[in-house]
């Protein structure tokens, strides 16, 4: 018997986790128009909304959110920040 469609069945790799009291409030601004390649290095799963972004271009990188066509990014900074964003987006400290 297979005939049940498993809503979640597809839906895996990476998930935010829920969120946290007292958790970091991310700026997120429209996307910048920079010249350069942005290359996604890792997101969350794509079939949960919003997703999410750990992009780089050009030295600097950022987290860009997609949510139904509407694309946010926080700054363009320094990798080891954007990591340190990244990492506490998916622990639920930063949103
Ligand atoms: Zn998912």
């Amino acid at each position: 018997m297979s005939g049940v469609q498993d809503p979640l069945e597809g839906c895996h790799g990476l998930h935010v986790a829920p969120l946290r009291r007292g958790h970091e409030q991310l700026a997120w601004m429209s996307p910048a128009a920079r010249c350069g390649r942005v290359r996604v290095r890792r997101h969350t799963c794509s079939h949960c909304v919003p997703w999410y972004e750990f992009c780089v271009a050009g030295g600097l990188a950022f987290v860009r959110r997609s949510a139904d066509g509407v694309i946010h990014e926080t700054a363009w900074t320094m990798a080891a920040e954007a990591e340190r964003v990244w990492g506490a987006l998916l622990r639920g400290a930063a949103r």
